[in-house]
């Protein structure tokens, strides 16, 4: 045989092999909903809301808030805003002649970055339950209860939720959110997940640490610092929310690539927390180890060996694999790949965890950016 066909058999080989093997515990372990002894509860509860040039979808926002499957006396909300448009008086337009739920507004001078104003705002935040949501994304009506039964599990002091429904229609992220849902299960059966979701994470206040400040993760900073304390942090599909999101092979890059960036970057920083804490320690991490920071490289090692051995074998002819490799890319873009779709979304995450890698061995990735204009238009 060809030396080259051996190698690229070999790279695809180890490549494939670890995703094998998670496929064949999650058979094996066949786990459903959440692992919480969920209970009926209803705490008091804190709405983070971080706020940043938001005026366009705003009002929508909290007109969603306020409509949620839950007694308004019960919660308050805390937005820290960093806004130099009228998103903040918008807000105080809202709450006006309104007595519940309990406003607490907090203006910063200058935009710091995403972390800073979290911290501040959960330093705020009173109640029993703190439940951080973004402003461009709905929260189902009764997800507050269902993350309040989960918490009410004495091992557990986090929740996040799952994607019901990508707004804009992208099959892109449907895909990918369907294989994280899960992925995120299996997790919390084994232990506690590692990912926490910007539209929709919930903590016992009590356990709630500050985030550092530079962070681009911050939910899943805070949920791997409360589980490192001792408290299980669990994905529950029954919590449920909905976010925009893009298909566009360009446009996914701005917001997927510093998403990466940030969880990558978080690992690094955790990395002692390997082989500790059982099962998250154990096979948790390790997984998202092999998904997010090693996996990506084989990918492109994968891809640039088969040419090779393509071309070794086939001469000009093995250029069908790059150009196959292109129109795979191009129509998955389009939303047009049918059963295919998750295999390119998983794809496609791939793509965003190398850039993101490569930029932050380039020394980027700081704490603001620009807000998505056209994922805001999907939101209204
Ligand atoms: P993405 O969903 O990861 O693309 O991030 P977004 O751009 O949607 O931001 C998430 C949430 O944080 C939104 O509600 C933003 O308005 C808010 N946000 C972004 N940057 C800042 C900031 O510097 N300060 C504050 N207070 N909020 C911010
Ligand atoms: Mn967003």
């Amino acid at each position: 045989m060809n030396p080259l066909v051996a190698v690229a058999g070999a790279l695809v080989a180890a490549t494939a092999l670890p995703y094998l093997a998670y496929l064949a515990l999650y058979a094996l372990v066949s786990p459903s909903g959440s692992p919480a002894d969920k209970r009926e509860a209803e705490p008091t509860v804190s709405i983070v809301l971080p706020t940043y040039n938001e005026s366009g979808i705003i009002e929508q926002k909290l007109d969603d808030i306020v409509s949620l499957d839950y007694p308004m006396e019960k919660v308050e909300l805390v937005v820290v805003d960093s806004s130099d448009d009228e998103t903040p008086d918008r807000i105080e337009e809202f709450f006006a002649d309104r007595e519940h739920p309990d406003l607490n507004l907090i203006r910063e001078q200058e935009r710091r970055g995403l972390a800073p104003a979290l911290n501040d705002a959960y330093a705020a935040a009173d109640n029993e339950m703190v439940v951080k949501t973004d402003c461009d994304s709905y929260v189902a009506d009764d997800a507050l209860r269902e993350a309040a039964a989960n918490l009410a599990d004495p091992d557990v002091a986090a929740v996040t939720g799952q994607n019901a429904e990508v707004l804009g229609g992208s099959e892109v992220e449907a895909g990918y959110r369907g294989v994280q849902a899960h992925i995120q299960t299996l997790e919390s059966h084994l232990d506690s997940t590692l990912i926490f979701h910007g539209p929709f994470s919930a903590f016992e206040n009590d356990a709630i640490v500050p985030v550092d400040p530079n962070s681009l993760a911050d939910d899943t900073e805070l949920a791997l610092k409360i589980r490192r304390s001792g408290d299980r942090v669990l994905f529950d599909p029954a919590v449920r929310y909905k976010e925009a999101s893009h298909s566009d092979f360009s446009k996914r890059r701005l917001q997927k690539d510093r998403r990466g960036m940030g969880l990558i970057r978080l690992l690094a920083q955790h990395r002692d927390a390997l082989g500790r804490y059982g099962n998250y320690g154990k096979l948790v991490l390790p997984f998202n180890w092999w998904f997010m920071v090693v996996s990506p490289w084989l990918v492109a090692l994968d891809v640039l060996a088969v040419t090779a051995a393509g071309i070794a074998v086939a001469g000009v002819a093995g250029l069908a694999v790059p150009a196959a490799l292109v129109g795979f890319v191009w129509i998955g873009q389009k939303d047009l790949l049918g059963p295919l779709q998750a295999l390119y979304a998983v794809f496609d995450s791939q793509v965003s965890l190398l850039h993101a890698a490569v930029e932050l061995l380039r020394g980027k990735g700081d704490g603001t950016w620009e807000v998505d204009e056209e994922l805001r238009e999907a939101f209204e």
